[in-house]
């Protein structure tokens, strides 16, 4: 069902290269998507609405979705999840106020200061994914870092339903209800975060767009990114666990199972210097996959050239191994986790030992699960409170710290053939620089 990658003669100088990735060609998507976002720049809600026919197979006659839709949706939820979403709430909030930023002022030189301010962004559009599968834990992850950073307006959008009269799903509704979210959309794919970029009549355009999505709202953030700014791309999940003979073979194919789960896709990768455990955890696979719910899409997304079994010669070619790969999520199955954790360098989030699984993450722990794939968890980090804020410098110098500055301006200004940035200096002081 799943392959096997024998790294234990030795790791290839290319690693990266190497190692499983899935198949997901934005730029193969930005074709398709360049029209569709042309379209609703220059027909706004009307263009919303058509491809909402097209691809959602919804006829609406407006994308904002009614106040009392939301209210009603909270009034229908089941009072389990309503428990479970308000205790995500709660965890996500308590870990992402910690990562508000104070503002800190710098006296470079007497009379002199830099102070850098953390502004948040006016207006913030943030998507939750509703094609395959719905995500109201999206909306969480999303909305809250956005309060905390103090967006002072956000909007959320989410695929039109066929199932439920054109509106988002609706725990994605009652979702947004709990957090306090009443401006909601139901448009999906390029065409929301087109209308979020440009604006319609419906919706006023936004600052910054954030939250996952499929191809085409990966290729639709791309094309649009300038006109708006936008969080890391992030394309099919992915798990990777690093392993070894301590640890145990059903949680760890449980887990692989669990990511897999998402989309044909997912990548699910097990790196272990044990090849007993490789075995115990294939055995696991296969019991396993035929009981779970989802099974086609499963053992598609195991089976698919994105997941595979590494086999490495000692922990440490492991840690190389899961350091190049740049996992989303990484879980650490190892005797001493907590040590090896500390050595990782390159994932979206680490989960430690065997009672911090994905799916934690995915809804409770508190950590955010917006994330980094393909690799650019090397470069870019997960959604946070700083993704929506600005630091902004503000330099204050009065007139004796301006004038001690002036002459190395004008030597630094000249240097560049720039003469007039020194003379913008040089025209405060009447009668040149005072000693
Ligand atoms: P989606 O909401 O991203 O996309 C659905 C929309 O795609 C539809 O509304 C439709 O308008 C558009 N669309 C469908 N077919 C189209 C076509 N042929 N041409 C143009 N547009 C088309 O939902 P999804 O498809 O279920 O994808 C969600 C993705 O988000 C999955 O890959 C999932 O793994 C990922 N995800 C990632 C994270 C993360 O943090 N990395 C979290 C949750 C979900």
């Amino acid at each position: 069902m799943i392959s096997t990658i024998d790294l234990r003669g030795g790791l290839p100088a290319d690693l990266r290269a190497t190692l499983p990735r899935a198949d997901f060609d934005v730029e193969a998507a930005l074709e398709k998507v360049r029209p569709i976002c042309e379209d609703v720049r220059h027909h706004g809600v009307e263009a919303v609405i058509r491809y909402t026919r097209d691809f959602d197979g919804v006829e609406l006659t407006s994308t904002r979705v009614p106040a009392e839709a939301i209210a009603a949706a909270l009034e229908a939820l089941d009072p389990a999840v309503r428990d479970a979403l308000e205790e995500a709430i709660r965890r996500t909030r308590i870990v992402h106020r910690e990562q508000r930023r104070t503002d800190v002022a710098t006296q470079v030189v007497p009379g002199g200061t830099v102070t850098e301010r953390w502004i948040p962004v006016d207006r913030v559009g943030l998507y939750v994914p509703g094609g395959r599968a719905v995500y109201p834990s999206s909306v969480v992850m999303n909305v809250v870092p956005a309060q905390e950073a103090g967006v002072p307006s956000l909007a959320v959008t989410s695929p039109a339903q066929k199932d439920f009269g054109g509106l988002p799903h609706p725990t994605i509704l009652a979702a947004c209800a709990l957090l306090g979210v009443d401006e909601v959309y139901a448009a999906g794919g390029a065409q929301a975060i087109a209308m979020f970029a440009y604006g319609t009549r419906e919706c006023a355009p936004v600052d910054l767009v954030t939250g996952p999505g499929n191809i085409y709202v990966a290729a639709a953030k791309r094309t649009l990114k300038g006109v708006i700014g936008i969080d890391a791309e992030a394309g099919p999940t992915e798990i990777a666990v690093l392993a070894d003979a301590t640890a145990d073979a059903a949680y760890v194919a449980a887990d692989l199972i669990s990511q897999a789960e998402h989309d044909t896709l997912a990548a699910s990768v097990l790196v272990t210097d044990s090849p007993e455990l490789a075995a115990a955890v294939g055995d696991e696979l296969a019991v396993q996959v035929a009981a779970t719910r989802h099974v086609e899409r499963v053992t598609e997304a195991l089976a698919g050239r994105q997941s595979a079994i590494v086999l490495v010669a000692s922990i440490e070619d492991g840690l190389r191994v899961v350091n190049a790969y740049g996992a989303e999520h990484l879980e650490i199955h190892t005797a001493d986790a907590p040590a090896v954790a500390a050595r990782v360098r390159n994932a979206g989030a680490v989960f430690v030992g065997a009672y911090s699984p994905v799916s934690l993450g995915d809804y409770l722990a508190g950590s955010n699960h917006v994330l980094p794939t393909g690799g650019c968890a090397c470069h870019s980090s997960g959604l946070s409170v700083q993704s929506f804020l600005r630091g902004v410098h503000f330099v204050e110098y009065d007139r004796a710290a301006l004038a001690e500055a002036t002459a190395r301006v004008v030597a630094l200004a000249e240097s560049e053939d720039l003469p007039a940035h020194g003379a913008a200096l040089k025209a405060r002081f009447d009668g040149g620089i005072p000693a």
